[in-house]
């Protein structure tokens, strides 16, 4: 049996990792569910250096304290998953990218944030407004050694909002194939072509074999 801590306390992620990982041979936590409250800091300037700084940080934490919530689990024989992603704006330089859930400060509304970079595309046309959503997965394996996996989504920003689902970019993040927003479609069709989706799915080869290894 796997035992992974994944670094996030949003249940959104929890979910998609959950139904991305699903292998009777794994179990998946989150911080909350493990009783984790490590202090993590994003001090790195790559989404990759990013997810394994978290993920780093958080395996530290697990190995020096006890976890309430995983009675029948040493620290050390977990694996810790941690993640980051973002949108990246090619005609802003890549902004917002890593300070994606901080741009315009976090208490910012997304309508607001939204409306700001369409604002900042003013008069752009279509072929410059090429951006993508960008994840990457860090793990931390019980013997120290780490793997980081990465995932895009490419499209470009419309000029107007459009959607009820997703969160975020998503109302203002559209796939050329279809003109559509990411905020338009159903979860399950996000997911399958999602940065984090991809990032996932080749950890999850990775961590198969690890298993195999075992
Ligand atoms: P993280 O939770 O630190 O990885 O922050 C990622 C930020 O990037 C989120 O708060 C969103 O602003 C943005 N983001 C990442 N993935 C998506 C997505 O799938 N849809 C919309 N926004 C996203």
């Amino acid at each position: 049996m796997t035992t992974i801590l994944f670094a996030t306390g949003n249940a959104g992620k929890i979910r998609e990792i959950r139904e991305i990982l699903n292998d009777p041979g794994i179990r998946v936590y989150s911080l909350k569910e493990a009783g984790v409250e490590a202090e993590i800091e994003e001090n790195g300037t790559t989404f990759e250096e990013n997810a394994l700084l978290k993920a780093q940080q958080v395996a530290g934490w697990c190995r020096t304290h006890e976890l309430p919530g995983l009675p029948d689990c040493n620290g050390k024989e977990l694996t810790v998953l941690a993640d980051d992603s973002g949108l990246v704006i090619d005609y802003l330089g890549g902004e917002p990218g890593i300070y994606s859930a901080r741009y315009m400060g976090r208490e910012t509304s997304y309508r607001e944030k939204n409306a700001n970079l369409i604002s900042r595309l003013e008069g752009v046309p279509k072929v410059e407004r090429t951006a993508r959503f960008a994840c990457a997965i860090a793990a931390v394996f019980p013997d120290g050694s780490h793997a980081v996996t990465t995932g895009t989504v490419e499209g470009y920003i419309g000029w107007q909002e459009s959607g009820e689902n997703g969160f975020g970019y998503d109302p203002i993040f559209y796939l050329f194939e279809n003109d559509r927003s990411t905020a338009s479609l159903p979860m399950d069709e996000k997911n399958a072509i999602s940065h984090r989706g991809r990032a996932l799915r080749k950890m999850r080869e990775i961590l198969e074999e690890k298993g195999r290894q075992r």
